[in-house]
């Protein structure tokens, strides 16, 4: 069975992605109705990397393969992976000795590093290179008697993996307002560092409000917040004002898809949406609607992209018009420990990932 995907070709139905019960129906607006396809969308070169190491692992260890947290915050890649034998779990403890383990591309403190080592467990780290960055400059201005203000949000996975790099030198500050709020040590040697997926001018508030606060406040050496998620925010930026409707594809624990939502909204959509599937699309969202903007987190399937245009090509929206601010071709080598095969040979398919949108 296959449905249309909107523009004449047919999508393959996965059987793990939930199908709506009716279909979308046409609506009547006074004008055209048509989609805006925010580019660039979907997997990023941290996520892909993690995705095929995960893979990898699968192929050269066979199942189970454990992975501590979501491998990425999205759940039809966890329901996919675990459907292929891995096992999702919390904590290191979770895992019986001796056992593969994956770390996520969030990133891990050092102590979950030795948790694993304690246990014998063969560990492949997935954490994405530029989240490693940020351990990186943690244990070095940590190391230079800095006191650090980490931008992020309290209990994400990747703010906990990076606090864990520096936990005596580091205050957390979740938001513009925390930053009139919070009491660091008194220090002449502050410096500002961020989770990497953040909306980047709500960050560039909490930094302008520190300041005035702490004026000797240092800036990080590049930018922490990674160019997928700041490339999304152009691109949804751009076309937002012109959006009635904004339609995110990503899950909730997904922090670039949620702040997507808010960066459409802020930009002049009239409303916005973030749905994990095709399926949670509501009638009742679509009634009045010209012109919907449809993007996807940086750990998001374009399948599931392929979905929602498809459903909403039942509505009546069927012409579908990209909107690219950006090209991206950014690739990284998969974890060294699956660089190699079983023999010691570098495996060239570990080099680089799929291509994305
Ligand atoms: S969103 Fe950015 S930091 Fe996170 S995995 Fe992707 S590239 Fe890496």
């Amino acid at each position: 069975m296959s449905i249309s995907n909107g523009s004449g070709g047919t999508l393959l139905e996965t059987p793990l992605i939930p199908q709506r019960a009716e279909k979308l129906r046409p609506v009547s607006t006074s004008g055209s109705k048509k989609i805006l396809l925010a580019a660039p969308r979907g997997y990023c070169a941290g996520v892909d990397r993690a995705v095929i190491a995960v893979e990898k692992a699968l192929e050269r260890f066979g199942a189970p393969v454990y992975v501590r947290k979501q491998i990425v915050h999205n759940i039809h890649v966890v329901r996919e992976l675990e459907a292929r034998g891995v096992i999702f779990v919390d904590e290191v403890a979770d895992v019986p000795p001796g056992s593969n383990i994956v770390f996520s591309a969030h990133g891990v403190s050092p102590a979950v590093v030795q948790q694993a080592a304690d246990r014998e467990l063969n560990a492949i780290d997935a954490t994405c290179p530029l989240v490693t960055k940020v351990h990186r400059e943690a244990v070095r201005f940590s190391g230079q008697d800095y006191h650090i203000l980490l931008i992020g949000h309290e209990g994400h996975e990747e703010v906990e993996g990076t606090m864990g790099h520096a936990p005596e030198n580091t205050t957390l500050v979740n938001d513009p307002e925390e930053a009139s709020r919070i009491e660091p040590p008194e220090t002449e040697n502050l410096i500002w560092l961020s989770q990497t997926t953040l909306s980047v001018d709500e960050t560039m508030e909490t930094v302008r409000r520190l300041r005035e606060r702490f004026p000797h406040l240092q800036d990080p050496p590049s930018d922490d917040i990674c160019y997928a998620t700041q490339n999304r925010q152009v691109a949804i930026k751009k076309i937002a004002p012109e959006c009635d409707l904004v339609i995110v594809v990503g899950s909730p624990n997904s922090s670039n898809s949620v702040r997507l939502v808010e960066v459409a909204l802020e930009y002049g959509a009239k409303a916005s949406y973030r749905v994990d599937y095709a399926s949670e699309i509501e009638q009742a969202w679509l009634e009045g609607v010209e012109t919907i903007g449809v993007t996807s987190g940086a750990s998001v399937p374009e399948v599931l992209v392929d979905h929602a245009l498809a459903d909403l090509s039942d509505a009546g929206f069927t012409v579908v018009e990209e909107v690219r601010t950006a090209e991206e071709d950014l690739q990284f080598s998969l974890p060294k420990e699956l660089r190699k095969d079983a023999s010691g040979v570098v495996d060239p398919s570990t080099i680089g990932g799929r291509n994305r949108t």
